[in-house]
C-alpha cells in the first residue's frame, strides 16, 4: 500500500482549474494536472483496502491500489503499465470520466476520496512523455479478418485489442475523423484531440486499417445525425468479405421535444451545435456556422451534454445561458449511508456551470414562439413531481426570451435503420440484442455480427464503452480461434 498512515496525514488535493476569464477565451483544456510530488501524495493515501470498492466501482475494474502504491514509489513505468492493462485509453478516461471509483472509495465515506482521477490522468500523460506507449505489435497474424463499425471509445478499444492478438482488423467511420463523441461530441475544452490522433497512429502502427467517411448501411431520410460520408457499404457485403464484424455506431438518436414552433429556425439539437465547433476548432472552414454569440441561449437537458452546450455558447460569447432540467434540484449533499460507494444521487455543477449559466430545474418546455419563422421565446410551465408522475403546477406559465434553443435530453437510441440493415434484434430500449455472458456475449442473433458500447447498451460513458469494446475483441476472438488471451 502506499504509505501506511498517509490518509491520516495527507489530504485530498484537487486538480487545478485555469480562472474562467482567460479559459473562455479559447477551446484549450484548462485543467492543471497534479505534479510528480501531488500525486505522490495522493497516492499515498490509498489504503489499499481488502476489498478495493474502487476497482469494483471502475467500469474497466482498473487496478486502483496497485497504481496508486508505484506512484507512491516514484514507479511510474510500472505504474503505467498496471493502469494499460485494464484501460487502452487511460489519458481520455484521466480527462473526461466522471469518476465513479472515487464515489467507491473507502475514503469517500468521509467525502474526501483518493484523487483516482487525477492519478490516472498523471500516469498516461507522464508515460506518453516518456514514450513509453509504443505500438506493440502481435507475436503471429492469424489471417483473419475483423471489420469494426464505428470508431468511437468502443469500437477504438475492440479495434486496438483485436490487432494485438493478430487480426486484421479495418474500422469503418461514416465521419471524416476517428473517435465519435470523443471528437464531434466531447468539446476540446474538456479533451483536446491531439490525444485520439496520437492513438490512431499508435494503433495504424499495429496494424489496423482506418476507413473514414464510409457509411455502413444507410440512415433515414433528413436524418440529423453527424455523417461526412462519401460512400456507402452495405451490410451484406461486409459480412462477405469479413470473418467477423463489430457494430460499434453508438447511440446516435437524439430525444427530440415535438411542442408546437419545433420547427422554428434556431431550435437546434445539442448535436447539430456541438460537432460545428470542433471542425472549426479542426481548422476546417464551415459556411454559416451555428453560433450562440449575443444570442440568449437556452438548453434545455441537465446532463453532460447540456453541459458542453453551456461551456460552448459562453466561449461563443452568448448574452445569456440558461439550462432547463425538469427533474427537480437534487440535494447537495448524498446519503451516505444510503448510496456509498455506488454512484450518487447530487447536485453536480461541472466547469462550465461555474462559467456562467443560470440552472432553472422542474422546468418543462410547452411551447417555443417566434417571429418570421425564428424562434424568439420558450413558454415554459414549473412542473412538480407526485407520486412518480410529473404534474404541472397551475398559474406557473413564464415566457423566457430565447434565439437558440439547444435539445440536449439524452438519446433514445442507435439509428434504427443501421441495426434493420443488419437484421439485429433489437432489445426493448431500441438497442442492439446481444447478452454480455462470459461465453458468447455480446453476439447478436445475426451470424458473426457482434455488438458493444452505446450501441448494446444505450447511452453511457466513454469508460463503459472501453470496457464493452474490451469484451467484444475478446469474445470475437474466442469466435474466430476456438479460445483467446486476450483479457476479459
Ligand atoms: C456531448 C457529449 C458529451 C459527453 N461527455 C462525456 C463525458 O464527459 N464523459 C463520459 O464518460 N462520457 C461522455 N459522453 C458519453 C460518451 O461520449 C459515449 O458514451 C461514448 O462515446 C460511446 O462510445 P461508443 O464507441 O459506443 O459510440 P460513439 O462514441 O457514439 O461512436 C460511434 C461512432 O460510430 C459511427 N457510426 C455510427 N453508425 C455508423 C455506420 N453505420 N457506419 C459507419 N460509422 C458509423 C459514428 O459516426 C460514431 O463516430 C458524452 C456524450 C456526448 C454526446
Ligand atoms: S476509468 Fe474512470 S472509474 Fe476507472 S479509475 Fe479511471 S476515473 Fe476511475
Amino acid at each position: 500500500m502506499g504509505k501506511v498512515t498517509g490518509f491520516l496525514e495527507y489530504e485530498r488535493i484537487e486538480e487545478g482549474y485555469e480562472p474562467v476569464p482567460a479559459r473562455l477565451k479559447n477551446y484549450k483544456e484548462f485543467v492543471i494536472g497534479l505534479n510528480a510530488d501531488q500525486a505522490k501524495v495522493q497516492g499515498a493515501r490509498c489504503m489499499d483496502c481488502g476489498t478495493p470498492f474502487c476497482n469494483n466501482g471502475c467500469p474497466v475494474n482498473n487496478i486502483i491500489p496497485d497504481f496508486n502504491d508505484l506512484v507512491y514509489r516514484n514507479d511510474w513505468r510500472n505504474a503505467s503499465t498496471v493502469l494499460h492493462s485494464t484501460n487502452n485509453f487511460p489519458e481520455f478516461t484521466g480527462r473526461i470520466c466522471p469518476a465513479p471509483c472515487e464515489a467507491a472509495c473507502t475514503l469517500n465515506v468521509n467525502d474526501d476520496p483518493v484523487g483516482i482521477k487525477s492519478i490516472e490522468h498523471a500516469i498516461a500523460d507522464r508515460a506518453w512523455l516518456e514514450g513509453w506507449l509504443t505500438p506493440q505489435l502481435p507475436k503471429a497474424k492469424t489471417g483473419k479478418k475483423v471489420a469494426v463499425v464505428g470508431s468511437g471509445p468502443a469500437g477504438m478499444a475492440a479495434a486496438q485489442q483485436l490487432a494485438r492478438a493478430g487480426h486484421d482488423v479495418t474500422v469503418f467511420e461514416k465521419n471524416d475523423r476517428i473517435g465519435g463523441l470523443l471528437r464531434y461530441g466531447i468539446p476540446d475544452f474538456k479533451m483536446e484531440k491531439s490525444h485520439i490522433d496520437r492513438r490512431v497512429e499508435q494503433m495504424k502502427a499495429e496494424g489496423v486499417t482506418f476507413r473514414t467517411g464510409v457509411l455502413v448501411g444507410h440512415l433515414p431520410e433528413g436524418s440529423k445525425v453527424t455523417n461526412h460520408a462519401k460512400e456507402i457499404i452495405s451490410p451484406d457485403e461486409l459480412k462477405k468479405q469479413f470473418d467477423a464484424v463489430l457494430l460499434a455506431g453508438g447511440a446516435e438518436q437524439s430525444r427530440d421535444l415535438p411542442v408546437p414552433g419545433r420547427d422554428l429556425d434556431g431550435v437546434h439539437f445539442a448535436m447539430e451545435f456541438l460537432p460545428q465547433q470542433n471542425k472549426v476548432n479542426a481548422g476546417d472552414k464551415l459556411k454559416g456556422q451555428l453560433r450562440a454569440d449575443g444570442k440568449h441561449v437556452i438548453v434545455i437537458g441537465g446532463g453532460d451534454t447540456g453541459s458542453d452546450c453551456v461551456g460552448t455558447s459562453n466561449r461563443h460569447g452568448a448574452a445569456s445561458v440558461t439550462q432547463f432540467e425538469l427533474m427537480p434540484m437534487p440535494p447537495e449533499q448524498e446519503n451516505k449511508e444510503l448510496t456509498w460507494p455506488y454512484w450518487p444521487y447530487k447536485l453536480r455543477t461541472s466547469s462550465s456551470h461555474e462559467e456562467g449559466c443560470q440552472r432553472e430545474f422542474a422546468i418543462a418546455t410547452k411551447e417555443f414562439i417566434g417571429e418570421k419563422g425564428k424562434v424568439k421565446a420558450l413558454k415554459t410551465v414549473r412542473v412538480e413531481w407526485k407520486d412518480g408522475k410529473m404534474v404541472e403546477v397551475p398559474g406557473s406559465e413564464q415566457v423566457l426570451p430565447a434565439d437558440l434553443v439547444l435539445l440536449a435530453m439524452g438519446f433514445v437510441s442507435p439509428v434504427a435503420s443501421i441495426l434493420d440493415a443488419f437484421g439485429v434484434d433489437k432489445d426493448a430500449r431500441g438497442n442492439a440484442k446481444a447478452s454480455t455472458d462470459f461465453t458468447g456475449g455480446y453476439r447478436t442473433g445475426v451470424d458473426k455480427v457482434f455488438a458493444a458500447g452505446d450501441m448494446r447498451r444505450g447511452q453511457s460513458l466513454v469508460v463503459w464503452a472501453i470496457r464493452e469494446g474490451r469484451q467484444a475483441a475478446r469474445a470475437i476472438d474466442e469466435y474466430l480461434m476456438g479460445s483467446s488471451e486476450l483479457p476479459r
